[in-house]
């Protein structure tokens, strides 16, 4: 079977554990420990191929060391912004950035997730902002809730997995 790992970036309280847990649990959990970092095993089966995933989420107060530690041990990325945080969004594109720098000369391999769209009230990013934002970092783009699991519970996962299976 395949072997893929996965790391998942992101400014800190964006939803990175919650997501993470609702897609390997399909539950979701109100309080996790924003300071953990964890390393999960999940297997799944992926258009008709058993893809073995090892998935990293990161704490997101690493110094850089570690940080482009995880970077290099990946083979593809979730960036997760918060669409009611716009400075989680625009922590997007220098993430993207600092991927590529340590992947050199390597293509990068991710997905985008908006997450928290069941807040639409608080809403700061658009979707349109989004989809612009994944045109420019030619990758996918999802939005969706950890808390609600409205577009998220595996898509971006089972999509990044394809991905870096086609490379
Ligand atoms: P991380 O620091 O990126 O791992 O973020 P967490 O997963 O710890 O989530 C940070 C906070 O946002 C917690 O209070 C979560 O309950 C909340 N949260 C996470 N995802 C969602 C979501 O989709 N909707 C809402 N309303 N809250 C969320
Ligand atoms: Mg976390």
């Amino acid at each position: 079977s395949a072997e893929v790992k996965l790391a998942v970036f992101g400014r800190a309280g964006v939803g990175k554990s919650a997501l993470v847990v609702r897609f390997l649990t399909k539950r979701f959990i109100w309080e996790y420990d924003p300071t953990l970092e964890s390393t999960y095993r999940h297997q799944a089966n992926i258009d008709d191929e058993v893809v073995s995933m090892e998935i990293l989420d990161t704490a997101g107060q690493e110094d850089m060391l570690q940080r482009e530690g995880h970077m290099r041990w990946g083979d593809g990325f979730v960036i997760v912004y918060d669409i009611t945080d716009r400075g989680s969004f625009e922590d997007v594109a220098p993430l993207k950035s600092l991927l590529e720098e340590v992947k050199k000369p390597k293509n990068v391999t991710l997905v985008l997730v908006g997450n928290k769209a069941d807040l639409e009230h608080a809403r700061q990013v658009s979707t349109e902002e989004g989809e612009r934002l994944a045109a420019e970092l030619s990758c996918a783009f999802y939005e969706c809730s950890a808390c609600t699991g409205e577009g998220c519970v595996s898509e971006p996962f089972h999509e990044l997995c394809r991905e870096v299976r086609r490379r």
